[in-house]
């Protein structure tokens, strides 16, 4: 067999478009520009790379973007008090810190993430939020996890009374992704380095998610033919060469359909992002 390959550009395109179309009724109805504001400490050029690449995507929706950069020698204080400005501004709607902090700062990580507004956390990172979606209320998603499940759908991929295995138990990638999937009716497991017989359970899987952050570790004897294989790490093997947790060429031999890396699910995270933010703005005008 040789699987589908879902590309994320084509997912990522459709999921702009209803970004766009939302935040275009939103500003009819209502006059309001959904806006998103970056914060950015220090100059790491990977997160620059991400930053800019960001506001790209607000341009092109028609959404406001404020880029806020605080020096390497930003205070704790500082970076919270430019987190209560913006809970403050009515310009923006959604808030995202871009991680990793400079090392200074990085032990207030947690208290700077929840500083943030819960209505402005386009990252989904506020326990309000991890909360919320966890006892099936609106709420605001992280990006990855979220866009892969929007990609499902518009794949036409079944979830409802699909058995999905999730590898990787992170805040960010694997609890919501196990959440999002129970929601919409999977039948869920979620494994973990501490996990027993892990092949035999992944065998299982009609959708398998992979979010381990070890290249090549789903090996094409851990699928069942015909599965639904999302491959959300990101693990550079060479200073010019990114490759997933899955090992692409011998699955999709045997999986139904996969993502591949690069080119799949990491492009879905910024659409996402652009989502979230149109979906705060929305939120925060119907209180
Ligand atoms: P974490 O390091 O936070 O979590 C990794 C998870 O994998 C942990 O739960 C860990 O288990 C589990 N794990 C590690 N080794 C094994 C093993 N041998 N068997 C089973 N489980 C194992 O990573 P993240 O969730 O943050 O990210 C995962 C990957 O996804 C990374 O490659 C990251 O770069 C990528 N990523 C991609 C994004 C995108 O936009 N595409 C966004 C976010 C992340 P335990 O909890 O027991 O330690």
């Amino acid at each position: 067999m040789t699987a589908r390959i879902l590309y994320g550009k084509e997912f990522a395109a459709k999921i702009r478009e209803e970004a766009r179309r939302e935040a275009e009724r939103l500003r009819r109805e209502t006059g309001v520009t959904p806006g998103l504001a970056v914060v950015i400490a220090g100059h790491d050029p990977a997160s620059e790379v991400y930053v800019r690449n960001k506001h790209k995507a607000c341009d092109e929706l028609g959404l406001f973007s404020l880029a806020v950069e605080l020096p390497e020698t930003a205070t704790r204080e500082e970076l919270l008090a430019k987190i209560d400005d913006l809970n403050h501004d009515e310009r923006i709607h959604g808030i995202l810190v871009q991680l990793p902090l400079p090392k200074a700062l990085a032990a207030a990580e947690s208290e700077v993430l929840f500083r943030i507004d819960p209505a402005k956390d386009v990252d989904g990172f506020h326990p309000v939020n991890v909360g919320r979606l966890s006892i099936g209320e609106a709420a605001l998603v992280p990006c990855t996890p979220a866009g892969c499940v929007r990609m499902l759908e518009l794949a036409g991929i079944p979830i409802d009374g699909a058995r999905a295995v999730v590898i990787g138990r992170s805040n960010i990638v694997g609890k919501p992704m196990m959440n999002l999937l129970l929601q919409r009716s999977a039948t869920v497991t979620v494994c973990h380095s501490h996990t027993k017989d892990l092949a035999a359970i992944t065998r299982e899987a009609d959708i398998l998610v992979a979010a381990v952050g070890r290249p090549g570790f789903v090996t094409a004897d851990m699928v069942k033919p015909g599965a639904t294989v999302i491959d959300v790490g990101i693990n550079r093997v060479a200073p010019k060469k990114l490759v997933g947790d899955v090992d692409f060429e011998a699955v999709s031999e045997v999986a139904g359909a996969i993502t591949p890396v690069p080119g799949g699910v990491g492009l879905l995270t910024i659409a996402m992002l652009m989502q979230n933010t149109v979906t705060a703005a929305k939120l925060q005008m119907t209180k």
